[in-house]
């Protein structure tokens, strides 16, 4: 029988989430502390995913319920409130699931590589979620969609504004603890908080989107990205290949782009997976092509990506990348999936990622890529 994991239901789906985050060990500092990730998160069907930026020790550390249970859980109810919206309606998350505490037992602020091992955690979260409007609180949320896919957004130039983000839009918010009362008041909060509510509903979803901004299902974005029109075009010079071999080819592509013009073209980020380096936005843009671009589907227990029944879109890349895709399905399109897979895990910046793993490092979700810098500049110790 042909079957997807996006078939399951939401609830299953975030089951087995809620199960996997429960073993999760890759912080030294934070993984024997509360994992809050659970129904009391929320409702998995909102239409507005809230993101703060971790679980405080007197709030969700203690309680399990993102956002409550402390000051600054208070202010936020205070600030839902005050709009009408009730907490069981939206869905509530952080950007790292742990809390981040200090030595001497204060709230402390997660480091970059503690938000960058939750990111795995969170994509899956959005994915599941699949939220009209998501609403970062404070900087780290913001910081941590960044790691995601760049969106260049600053909080003080679009605090309370929509912007357009893959497939959502973000609504980037001060974070409504008492510290960051500092930098936005009380006041200019809950009028933020009203911006908010006449952008999108809850329940219905954006309201803005229905009136002005909406598109006919069936439409695609003025222009495909880079890494959709990549897609593309491998599965024209290919017709049909796994997934898998998919995420390695545009690895392959992107050190070939690092090494012709000094960073990566395809995907900014290729992190370490069990199986090898991936790029975690592949999922997502594949999904926005399915049935036009792309068709999915699974075939003998792997999942396959093939060349779909109508382009919505031209493909509009330069002749340098164009040639590199080329030279790189030439060389590696006819491999099987463990050829391909030698292959990769022989380029330098995978055998870095190995040599650390020997010498006892936990390098999974780990980047191998990072726009114009490989593992090596960004990992390997003495
Ligand atoms: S913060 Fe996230 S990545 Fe780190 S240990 Fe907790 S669940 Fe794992």
């Amino acid at each position: 029988m042909i079957c997807s994991y996006q078939n399951f239901s939401k609830d299953a789906r975030f089951a087995d989430l809620m199960k996997s985050v429960q073993y999760c060990d890759l912080c030294p500092r934070l993984y024997e502390r509360r994992k809050v990730l659970s129904s009391a998160n929320g409702t998995v069907e909102s239409k507005v995913l809230f993101l703060a930026e971790a679980p405080g020790r007197f709030g969700a550390d203690h309680t399990g319920v993102p956002l409550y249970g402390d000051r600054t859980g208070d202010n936020f109810e205070a600030l839902l409130g005050n709009i009408g919206w009730r907490r069981k309606d939206v869905f509530i998350t952080n950007a790292i699931l742990c809390n981040p505490k200090q030595e001497n037992g204060n709230n402390g602020t997660p480091t970059i590589e503690e938000v960058a091992n939750c990111s795995a955690y969170l994509e899956m979260t959005i994915a599941l979620v699949s939220p009209d409007v998501i609403v970062t609180l404070g900087a780290t949320a913001l910081n941590a969609l960044d790691l995601l896919s760049p969106h260049g957004i600053e909080l003080r130039h679009n605090v309370a504004k929509l912007v357009p983000w893959r497939n959502y839009r973000l609504f980037p918010l001060y974070h409504p603890g008492p510290r960051a009362m500092v930098h936005r008041s009380q006041v200019k909060q809950r009028s933020d908080f009203m911006l908010l509510a006449k952008v999108v509903h809850p329940v219905k979803g954006l309201i803005e989107q229905k009136k002005a901004c909406a598109k006919p299902a069936s439409s695609f974005p003025a222009e495909a990205t880079i890494m959709q029109q990549v897609a593309r075009v491998l599965l024209e010079l290919g017709g049909r290949m796994t997934y898998f071999k998919m995420t390695k080819l545009m690895y392959m592509i992107d050190l070939a782009c690092l090494e012709k013009f000094g960073h990566t073209v395809v995907s900014p980020i290729y992190l370490r997976q069990v199986e090898g380096p991936w790029p975690p936005d592949l999922n997502k843009e594949l999904e926005a092509m399915q049935g036009h671009e792309v068709r999915r589907f699974i075939s003998r227990k792997l999942p396959m990506v093939a060349l779909g029944p109508s382009s919505r879109f031209k493909v509009q890349l330069e002749e340098d990348i164009l040639e590199i895709i080329l030279n790189v399905f030439n060389t590696y399109g006819s491999m099987s999936n463990s050829q391909i897979k030698t292959a990769v895990y022989r380029t330098e910046p995978m055998q870095n990622i190995l040599r650390e793993e020997d010498k006892g490092k936990q390098m999974i979700n780990k980047a191998v890529l990072y726009k114009d810098k490989t593992a090596k500049e960004l990992h390997v110790s003495g």
